[in-house]
């Protein structure tokens, strides 16, 4: 499921786009709040949710791959 992002705790300040190997975020101007452009080729790893200066980003990993990791 693709990442939601808190408006209110965002600063704008890219580094999740920047991260996101699988360009989720394409489009996304620095300075703005990102968009969710892909949200089907989120893969889950939370790189963007750990680097976030702002703990602005909530990852919710489908119930199959939770199961997974275990
Ligand atoms: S890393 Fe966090 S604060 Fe920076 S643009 Fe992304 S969501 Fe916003
Ligand atoms: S969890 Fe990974 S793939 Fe998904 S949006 Fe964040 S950095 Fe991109």
């Amino acid at each position: 499921m693709p990442p939601i992002i808190d408006e209110n705790k965002c600063t704008g300040c890219g580094v999740c786009v920047d991260i996101c190997a699988e360009d989720v975020f394409f489009g996304s101007k620095k300075g703005m709040v990102p968009v969710v452009t892909y949200p089907d080729f989120c893969a889950h790893f939370n790189c963007c949710q750990h680097d976030c200066p702002e703990d602005a980003i909530k990852i919710r990993v489908p119930l199959p791959q939770m199961l997974l990791y275990k």
